[in-house]
């Protein structure tokens, strides 16, 4: 005979799934520990949103969904900020959750932590599934991971009841009606007139530009992203998360004159990037006010109704990307023209004196430590260990060390998103370090540490390469604020000076480090890159550095009411 817990198992080893995040308790407690006993790693966590996280930052990087494993009701509700996220970010990752008995859910009569979870995920991620008997847990996992990583990739949602665990059937039955997946995510070709369309448009183009985004980066499509760059010799701009698809100090390159381009170009290549909040839109100042009527976008997505939904879209190029790229390179035959010098050779000397200008502003060493002088100690670790993964979230310290720290490998740089959402650091570092075996550098302001902090406990326990460095400036955005009644609570944005956050990750023993200085800190960073050991950083720098809301202050309702 053969049971629930079994098959769930079974189910996922069958589809290459050998890795689980979650936090065990009722009604998953003895499946977390099944599972371990059956050879798949389980990666416990103190909280499910880190768990949830993890399982997105494995979904993103290896193309498989990600696992994330919860109790009912308020662990269920704990992971679902991750997988909406997850969806939010087109991150294949699947939630499973265990669940209270129906009946008693469904009449409402007050079961142990009594939620009706399906319809609450449901509006939340891509789709959602409840298996009620055991002979459906083999298609209820095929459809979780077929939703998940089809088409545009998200999260799902899977329900499974208490009961189910303990239903038996004969084992060769039970195994009989697991599926293998074919095919998960079927390449998808798009249509020959379309990439012709694309590539009329783009042969006209006297200022075009190519815009990478994280689509592009999990289509793991890499060398021919990189051919059609070079091929077309038009500039290009990576989004954070497509940073090191080509490395940042490639010759065309355009990061480091990104509002001159988007304000200029006349023809846009967006590959996997949306045009949303992070563009501006497609409209705007950003865009050159104006010169945006003019302005025209091929973009490659595999979701056709993404097309249209800031600014018209005269070339859509709908199918996965590597398909799409490499028609795009067939199409332009073997002598295609490069984009005219007068365009490309402004934006290089563009780029060129501001990242002179940059390199000054890094040479410097300030009395007190602030966030150029720290990344710059970071972005040469970062340069000198190109595989290591960095993981980056905070105001400033995101904003900073996404101009300041290169990367030159894809797929090395995760971050906030497309929500700009805190709390991510710990659960993409574990994830990062547990996929690829890399070490790991988390940027981490003090203010977004706090949020995935207790985690360290995890990477202490699970021995993980992970560097974790806090940028401590006492606060949110800065420590600087007082409280205007001259009352004793601090000003909100305030925490305690001078915090000691190495003493953190010491207490679970790992390495905690004070730096106070660029050389303290790279002696540390040093020190934990050779050693592999987890490692946490106090960074302090100067409590006065950093704007409100970094750069997105324009965002708060304050700043609106003045814009009027
Ligand atoms: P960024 O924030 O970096 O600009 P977005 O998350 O806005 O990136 O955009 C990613 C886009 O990539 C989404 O519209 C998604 O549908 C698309 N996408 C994801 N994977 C693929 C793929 N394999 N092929 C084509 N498009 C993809
Ligand atoms: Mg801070």
């Amino acid at each position: 005979m053969t049971d629930g817990f079994q098959l769930v198992i079974e189910a996922l080893k069958l589809n290459g799934i050998d890795t689980i995040f979650g936090v065990p308790g009722i009604p998953i407690t003895d499946l977390t520990r099944k599972m371990q006993a059956e050879g798949m790693r389980v990666i416990s966590f103190r909280h499910e949103q880190h768990a949830g996280n993890a399982a997105a930052a494995a979904g993103f990087l290896t193309q498989k969904p990600g696992i994330a494993l919860t109790v009912s009701a308020p662990g269920f509700l704990n992971g679902l900020t991750a997988l909406t996220n997850a969806t939010t970010n087109c991150f294949p990752m699947i939630l499973i959750s265990g669940s209270s008995e129906r009946e008693i859910v469904d009449l409402q009569q007050g079961d142990y932590e009594e939620m009706d979870q399906l319809a609450i995920a449901k509006p939340l991620c891509k789709a959602a599934f409840r298996v009620l008997h055991a002979q459906d847990i083999g298609v209820g996992i095929a459809r979780a991971i077929r939703s998940a990583v089809s088409g545009r990739p998200g999260g799902v949602y899977l329900d499974l009841p208490a009961k189910l665990f303990s239903q038996t059937m004969t084992a060769e039955a039970g195994k009989a009606s697991l599926i293998k997946v074919v095919d998960a995510a079927p390449r998808q070709l798009p249509a020959p007139d379309s990439v012709q369309r694309a590539l009329d448009l783009l042969k006209g183009a006297k200022r075009p530009l190519i815009l990478l985004g994280k689509g592009a980066a999990y289509a793991q499509a890499d060398a021919d992203i990189r051919a059609f760059v070079e091929k077309s010799g038009i500039p290009y701009l990576p989004m954070s998360m497509a940073k090191g698809l080509l490395p940042d100090t490639h010759g065309q390159s355009a990061s480091a004159a990104r509002s001159y381009v988007l304000a200029e170009a006349d023809v846009v290549v967006l590959i996997g990037a949306r045009l949303n909040w992070l563009l501006s839109h497609g409209k705007g100042k950003t865009w050159g006010g104006d010169k945006a009527a003019s302005r025209q976008f091929i973009q490659i997505d595999i979701a056709p109704t993404e097309i249209d939904s800031n600014v018209a879209i005269a070339a859509p190029l709908i199918g996965d990307i590597g398909s799409c790229v490499s028609a795009l390179l067939t199409g332009m035959g073997s002598n295609w023209a490069q984009p005219p010098v007068e365009w490309t050779g402004s934006i290089y000397d563009k780029r060129d004196k501001n990242i002179a200008k940059m390199a000054e502003t890094l040479a410097k060493n300030p009395p007190v430590m602030n966030f150029q002088s720290a990344l710059n100690v970071i972005r040469n670790v970062v340069k000198a260990n190109p595989e290591a993964i960095v993981v980056n979230e905070g105001a400033n310290t995101l904003d900073f060390a996404r101009s300041i720290v290169d990367m030159s490998l894809p797929r090395k740089r995760l971050d906030v998103g497309t929500w700009g959402i805190m709390g991510i650091g710990m659960g993409f570092s574990v994830a990062a370090a547990v996929v690829t075996g890399n070490q790991v550098i988390a940027i981490e302001g003090d203010s977004a540490f706090g949020f995935s902090g207790m985690e360290v406990e995890t990477i202490c326990r699970y021995n993980l390469p992970v560097c974790i460095v806090v940028f401590n400036n006492n606060g949110i955005y800065r420590g600087i604020d007082v409280n205007p009644t001259g009352g004793p609570d601090v000003a909100p944005t305030v925490f305690v000076k001078n915090a000691r956050y190495d003493m953190m990750m010491q207490a679970f023993g790992g390495v905690g480090v004070h730096a106070t200085t660029p050389a303290e800190l790279q002696a540390g960073i040093d020190e934990a890159f050779r050693s592999g050991k987890p490692t946490l950083i106090n960074a302090v720098i100067d409590e006065t550095a950093g704007t409100e809301s970094g750069r997105i202050t324009s965002l708060n309702p304050t700043s609106m009411a003045n814009k009027k």
